[in-house]
């Protein structure tokens, strides 16, 4: 049977775009735009023309991508002519493939925010739908509070929505713009919905108030909805929006949808999806939720020993799909539970060919489960337990040594009379025979110590050229008798790739030194530069 054809919207530039703290600038824009295109997005809604001038520029020439791109903005002022309202001129003028209208559909807000009558609401759709297909773009309408809107008054709800399919728009949207309503409400209000207008004509917005936008997505297309709208990683303001990183690989991979619907997003595409949600974060200058489902670090990541050697037997035991299907990986977690087992899977994946009876792993085995009891987290540090292994085969060259450093941190009050903290700090470093001292302030310890190591490595310099930390977490532990504080520093290279390092002492600046000469080894290790 063919499978029906259920269409993605997304919103990341726009509604993820209201997120606290989130400022994209033109070229984060047309960067995530062209990612989403290459994913197979139906729509990408660029922003509002004409609000702001990032928006406007975006929509000042054309885009050249697959996607139709839309712009986005409010239906005609009440009391005005559609030819007389210079934001909708704005948005006609945008150099969109489609326009997404928003419009009131609850009759409270019609009221109270809106100051007009239900009447002009209608009018001022059906006049902006009009137009813009004048224009000969496609049109969309946002149905706003359509839920709560459906709740108090369904049949002025409903000619909304009617207003804008009878002049001709391609989709009408429900938004759960509160994002309260309940999936089962959702189906519900979504099922009374296409008894008036065709399923292949509605699409759900949803938000995640009640950690439920993804569930009331799902529940609105086994309604009838044919579209979903939704951004990159949950963006949005408040609580976020539907997660598209989590729907498309439940779209794909659930039998329920994937054997009825076909969306845009190739398997070969699928693959990409850790590294979309990634180089979102990355541009967020944002840590990936280790958590999230499908494509998080710790979303294939099994502690236990005896499930472990299951999972190595059959991957399904404890897997609900297949990790590599989205890019992810399993994980077996190297720990104080873990056994043998582990430790040859991730010596396996790292392709560190032992054999199961080498005396070696055994102590390797030791090692870890020493150092995890002294504070050392090596389930969360991947490359700081490669180096382990590697050192234990010895792998590892000594490509440098740090012969000596110094942290300065120093408070004074400035010639503005303000109190500042300053740092500073000093290394010397042994390359071969070369000896090398670099000084660097930083905006704590911590920062002016990896500036001035990775300031001149000498022969070593061009491998860390494209290093970066991009988090950096300190726990303080209570390891056997005394406290001792946990660093895990993670990083990256210039080619995306994350890794983790960790260290463990009494002093921080201790700790973080280790974390620090794990990633820069580590990375020396993963170029193949010369011993
Ligand atoms: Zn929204």
């Amino acid at each position: 049977m063919a499978r029906e054809r259920l269409y993605l919207f997304d919103t990341t530039l726009r509604d993820g775009a209201q997120t606290n703290g989130v400022d994209f600038t033109l070229h984060d824009k047309l960067v995530i735009a062209a990612m989403l295109d290459d994913l197979g997005i139906d729509y990408v809604e660029g922003g509002y023309p004409g609000a702001n001038p990032t928006d406007t520029e975006l929509f000042g020439e054309d885009r050249k991508l697959a996607t139709t791109f839309t712009a986005f903005g409010v239906t005609r002022r009440p009391g005005r002519s559609a030819s007389n309202d210079p934001g909708l001129a704005a948005l006609l003028a945008a150099r969109a493939d489609a326009i997404c209208f928003v419009a009131k559909s609850w009759d409270f807000h019609v009221r109270v925010a809106l100051e007009t009558t239900e009447g002009e609401n209608l009018a001022s759709i059906r006049d902006s739908v009009r137009a813009a297909r004048a224009k000969g773009r496609e049109v969309l309408l946002d149905c706003e509070h359509f839920f709560d809107g459906f709740k108090a008054n369904p049949a002025y709800a409903l000619a909304c929505a009617e207003a804008a399919y009878d002049e001709g728009a391609r989709w009408i949207v429900l938004c759960d713009t509160n994002g309260g309503t309940l999936p089962h409400e959702v189906e519900a209000i979504v099922g009374a919905v296409v008894k008036k207008i065709p399923g292949d004509r509605v699409g759900i917005h949803a938000h995640n108030d009640t950690e439920q936008a993804v569930a009331n997505s799902l529940a609105a297309v086994r309604a009838g909805a044919r579209q979903i709208q939704g951004t990159l990683n949950g963006l949005g303001e408040r609580c976020g929006n539907a997660n598209l990183v989590s729907l498309i690989p439940t779209l794909k991979m659930k039998p329920e949808f994937a054997e009825k619907f076909e969306i845009a997003v190739s398997e070969e595409k699928l693959k990409s999806l850790v590294h979309v949600s990634r180089s979102l974060d990355e541009i967020l200058n944002r840590a990936p939720n280790r958590h999230a489902p499908y494509v998080g670090e710790s979303a294939f990541a099994t502690k236990a020993g005896i499930h472990a050697s299951a999972i190595l037997k059959e991957p399904a035991t404890y897997e609900h799909v297949a990790p590599e299907t989205i890019g992810n990986r399993r994980k077996l977690l190297v720990s104080d539970q873990g056994g043998r087992s582990n430790v040859l899977a991730e010596l396996d994946r790292i392709g560190l060919k032992v054999d199961r009876n080498d005396p070696r792993v055994a102590r390797l085995l030791d090692v870890v489960k020493e150092r995890e009891a002294a504070g050392y987290a090596y389930e969360a540090a991947d490359a700081s337990f490669e180096l382990l292994a590697r050192r234990m085969l010895g792998q590892v060259p000594a490509f440098f040594e740090v012969t000596q450093f110094d942290v300065n941190v120093e408070q004074r009050i400035n010639a503005k009379g303000e109190r500042v903290t300053v740092t500073m700090a000093v290394v010397k470093v042994k390359v071969g025979e070369e000896s090398l001292i670099s000084a660097a302030e930083g905006n704590g310890p911590v920062n002016a110590l990896d500036l001035a190591l990775r300031k001149d490595l000498g022969k070593y310099q061009k491998y860390i050229e494209g290093l970066k930390l991009t988090d950096y977490r300190v726990r303080i532990l209570n390891a056997g008798t005394e406290a001792v504080t946990r660093v895990l520093i993670e990083s990256e290279d210039e080619a995306g790739e994350h890794w983790t390092t960790v260290g463990v002492s009494a002093n921080i600046i201790d700790a973080s030194f280790q974390a620090l000469m794990d990633s820069i080894v580590y990375k020396l290790i993963k170029s193949a530069a010369p011993a």
